[in-house]
């Protein structure tokens, strides 16, 4: 594949989707399903592509969604078919008709939001957020759990019956994980809650778990069962980064190259802004092209006005020239989506690659930007 993508990928800067990649991340997923009859959602907020969707469509048990928007986009990508799972602080009273219309079940992130929004509707099945108080980022910017939290009903809260009609519940504690201890800590926590009330209809597990970097699933698969037999109805998991964060390249091309202050610089045609949490985070984003022990060093930098948009140094065997292609890798979740048009550059193009080729979903151009900014 990455010899093709030097090739055949026209549109520079570039954001590409690996279907085969996607369907690995499938995989360890489909066991679980099959293994314990539980639910798997895709969470559409990582990459809310239209072809992804309906490619994912006879794979998964349905999307889950965040806004109006991506119940309205998942619901005409689903059709009848699948659950809609909605959870989010925002809520909106005004909304909330259409939301509820769409949905198959909406968790409710507080008590205050569920007295006020759950009888406005019907014909969907109410659960809660609920926060388990335990915590697993390092960085309290990711940490549902962190003092003062607004995600969920702290669990301490709800020693009583949980409230008249609520039907299941549902917690999201954890990002990138690659073990599953987090999770089965969380259900222990949650177990005096469990055993206090009747059977639920359902308990969603959340996402935060990357499925195919676990080597063994058998000590959840016998979690998920015993959930199953005793807690709750139906098991969800809903996973976002974990079908394709790893299925996510972006393609750039080098625009110059000069050295400041005895380095060399290699100015590439994207920038942080394809890419915001590389800067939020101060992240170095894994390229293909680097070799670890190579001979000399660049530092790869964005096109934008500002000084901090720089990827990394990165390690070659010789300096990449002008007009090179070099492509990040492991980019597929959480980048597009929050890609922006700062100093005028364009979005990446989008390709999918799929059965060895790349087929181009759309270009970004000047209409674009000129419809966003208002004309
Ligand atoms: C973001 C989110 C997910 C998906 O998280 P990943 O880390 O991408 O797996 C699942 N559930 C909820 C409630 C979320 O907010």
């Amino acid at each position: 594949m990455q010899a093709l993508l030097k090739q055949q990928i026209q549109h520079s800067p570039a954001f590409v989707l690996d279907m085969d990649q996607v369907r690995a991340n499938l995989q360890p997923l489909r066991y679980l399903q099959q293994a314990t009859g539980c639910k798997v959602l895709y969470s559409m907020k990582a990459l809310p592509l239209a072809s992804l969707l309906s490619a994912l469509k006879p794979h998964v048990d349905g999307i889950s969604v965040s806004s109006l928007f991506e119940a309205r986009l998942a619901s005409e990508l689903l059709g009848q078919q699948g659950d809609l799972h909605l959870t989010t602080p925002g809520l909106r009273a005004d909304e909330f008709a259409e939301v509820a219309a769409l949905c198959s079940h909406i968790s409710f992130n507080s008590l205050s939001q569920y007295q006020r929004l759950g009888d406005f509707a019907s014909g969907y099945s109410r659960g809660l957020r609920i926060n388990p108080k335990l915590s697993f980022a390092a960085d309290q910017r990711y940490d549902p759990c962190r003092m003062h939290s607004k995600l969920g009903v702290d669990i301490a809260l709800l020693t009583e019956e949980l409230p008249e009609g609520i039907e299941g519940l549902q917690f999201h504690t954890a990002f990138s994980q690659t073990e599953l201890q987090p999770l089965l800590r969380t259900l222990k926590r949650l177990e005096p809650l469990l055993h206090r009330h009747a059977k639920l209809k359902w308990l969603n597990l959340g996402g935060g778990y990357l499925y195919h970097s676990i080597a063994d699933l058998q000590v959840l698969r016998d979690a998920i069962r015993q959930i199953k037999a005793t807690f709750a109805e139906d098991v969800y998991l809903e996973p976002g980064k974990a079908l394709v964060g790893n299925a996510g390249y972006l393609t750039t091309t080098v625009l110059d190259r000069f050295d400041s202050d005895g380095k060399p610089v290699l100015v590439l045609d994207t920038s942080v802004n394809h890419h915001p949490k590389i800067f939020e985070y101060q992240l170095k984003p894994a390229l293909h092209q680097e070799v670890p022990n190579g001979m000399c060093s660049a530092i790869l930098a964005g096109s934008s006005c500002l000084a901090g948009d720089v990827f990394g140094e990165y390690r070659f065997e010789r300096i990449p020239s002008i007009g090179e292609k070099l492509f990040f890798k492991d980019v597929g979740a959480y980048s597009l989506i929050k890609a922006s048009r700062f100093n005028g550059y364009a979005l990446p193009a989008i390709y999918l690659w799929r059965d060895g080729r790349p087929v181009l979903l759309r270009a970004d151009d000047y209409q674009d930007y000129r419809r966003q900014w208002g004309i």
